[in-house]
């Protein structure tokens, strides 16, 4: 199995190499083999990506948005039509099924270059009459936005970074998880193809320091990160340092609210999707999922039944539904949280163990009777790993589901509607869903609250974090001027 690209890096409209930058190898997590070679970016690589951007970005923001608009539709549809080869790709790169890939991977990044495509010529700005005088106001771009990515979504994450900061008239400068660097390429290349000019789009590999390196560059106006909140917080610092403009879309602990009127069917299918769906690396997952009492031993039954009936196995095999995780670290950290969630009482109630073949494997993992203050209701795991908690009323579980430094994502299940509505309206989460999980189309904004982040991806509210407004005050008249 091969995934070598052309080039490690995209700069200035081409594939670009540079043998003297640290070796970077990209492993199959199915199988641990080595599938791509590539080197981080060096220091003259990271210049010339930041001065292709810098040099690039005052025409195409002086363009027609119709037409930025038009390359950004037909890279969707170039997208589309690569989707199958895209999605092997991302299946090699990051483990997750082909099944899914193929539905939520790619498919998702041409959404996003599908929708900002279209949202760029309906940007305006207001007029705000002033007597004789007027103002009005402008939307413009904020220049170069660097994105930084996670590798649970690589090629979801360069689009809804990319889409939006293109569409509106800005440069990108992109650095994928070193863990997976192989689609970015792709979406780049792909978006040159679509006539893309020179510049715009750059992808630079490498580890933590390249996007440190990046992070705190005078060439830079603004940071969107996707990671974990322990290097949001090093990011955030770094990019206040230069008073930049930051996205930051960061983990969480979720919760997911079943009551004992919800569809059984529906709330045990729920779950599974807030836990098990590529491996349970989704930083929205509802992990821990609150079940009342009266419905505990049917969710419970039910729950274990259509947990070890899902077909683990070579991901490249379309019939497979969970793959493994993204890494021999991962999946090392995942195991420890199930040892430490055994240690300290929760009940084991299906998984919990490696699978038996090579590749970073875990059995989706079931706990009950886990408590508020077991680690494994505190901590992000990123694994397919779900602590079930048991409620009786509905003050009791809205404070124990706030209780967390947390705040991306929330769930209900419950039939009476009204309930559902209330409970989400005192939920502190930024991307909520009633009976329903882990939906997170392009048109809805989506981010977290209090640690889980600042700004929000997708919808409307993109055009916030990726323009500045200039206002423009008119005098008409004479000026008054008291001296
Ligand atoms: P990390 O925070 O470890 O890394 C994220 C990215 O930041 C990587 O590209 C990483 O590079 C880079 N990085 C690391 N250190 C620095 C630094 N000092 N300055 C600048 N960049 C740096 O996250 P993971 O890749 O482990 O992803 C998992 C996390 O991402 C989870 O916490 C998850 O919840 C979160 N996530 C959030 C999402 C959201 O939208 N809210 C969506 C998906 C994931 P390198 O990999 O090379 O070290």
């Amino acid at each position: 199995m091969k995934a070598q690209p052309e080039a490690s890096h995209f700069i200035d409209g081409a594939f670009v190499e540079d043998k003297a930058g640290a070796p970077l190898e990209v492993l199959h997590p199915a199988s641990g083999e080595v599938i791509a070679r590539l080197h981080a970016a060096t220091p003259a690589l990271v210049d010339r990506a930041l001065n292709a951007a810098r040099r690039a970005q005052a025409d195409w923001a002086a363009r027609l948005p119709v037409e930025r608009g038009r390359i950004l539709r037909r890279a969707a549809d170039i997208m589309r039509e690569r989707n199958h080869e895209l999605s092997v790709l991302e299946t090699l790169d990051t483990g997750k099924p082909l099944q899914e890939t193929l539905v939520a991977d790619a498919t998702s990044g041409a959404d996003a270059l599908e929708y900002f495509g279209g949202f760029a010529p309906t940007v305006t700005g207001q007029t705000v009459p002033q007597g004789r005088d007027f103002i009005y106001t402008l939307r413009e771009p904020l220049g170069v936005c660097v994105g930084i990515g996670a590798w649970n979504y690589p090629t979801q994450i360069i689009c809804w970074k990319t889409a939006p900061a293109l569409a509106f008239g800005n440069a990108v400068v992109f650095k994928p998880s070193e863990l997976t660097p192989l689609s970015a390429l792709q979406v780049a290349a792909i978006l040159t193809e679509a006539g893309l000019p020179a510049g715009l789009i750059n992808v630079l590999q490498g580890f933590g320091d390249l996007g440190a390196a990046l992070v705190s560059d005078p060439r830079v106006d603004k940071v969107s990160l996707t990671g974990s909140v322990p290097t949001g917080r090093k990011v955030y610092a770094a990019a206040a340092e230069g008073i930049r403009h930051v996205t930051m879309e960061l983990g969480g602990k979720s919760p997911l609210i079943v009551f004992d009127d919800a569809s059984l069917e529906d709330a045990v299918g729920g779950a599974m999707m807030a836990n098990f769906y590529s491996s349970g690396q989704v930083c929205s997952n509802g992990t821990r999922v609150f079940v009342q009492r009266g419905m505990k031993d049917r969710f419970l039954d039910r729950l274990t039944a259509r947990t070890e009936a899902i077909r683990l196995g070579d991901p490249l095999d379309e019939a497979t539904q969970m793959g493994p995780l993204v890494s021999e670290a991962q999946m090392q950290k995942v195991m420890g949280y199930i040892e430490g969630a055994r240690t300290e009482g929760a009940r084991l109630v299906t998984g919990g163990q490696r699978l038996n073949r090579p590749g970073y494997y875990v059995a989706p993992t079931v706990f009950a009777d886990v408590t508020d203050d077991m680690t494994i209701a505190r901590e992000e795991v990123f694994g397919p790993v779900m602590s079930v908690l048991d409620f009786d009323d509905e003050d009791e579980v809205i404070a124990r589901a706030n209780a967390t430094e947390f705040g991306l994502s929330a769930g209900v299940f419950t039939q009476d509607l009204a309930r559902g509505h209330r409970v989400i309206g005192r939920l502190q989460a930024g991307s909520c869903w009633i009976n329903a999980y882990n939906l997170t189309p392009v048109e809805a904004p989506f981010g977290g609250v209090k640690q889980s982040g600042v700004g929000r991806e997708n919808g409307h509210a993109a055009l916030e974090h990726y323009t500045q407004i200039k206002t423009v005050y008119v005098g008409m008249g004479p000026v008054d001027a008291p001296y």
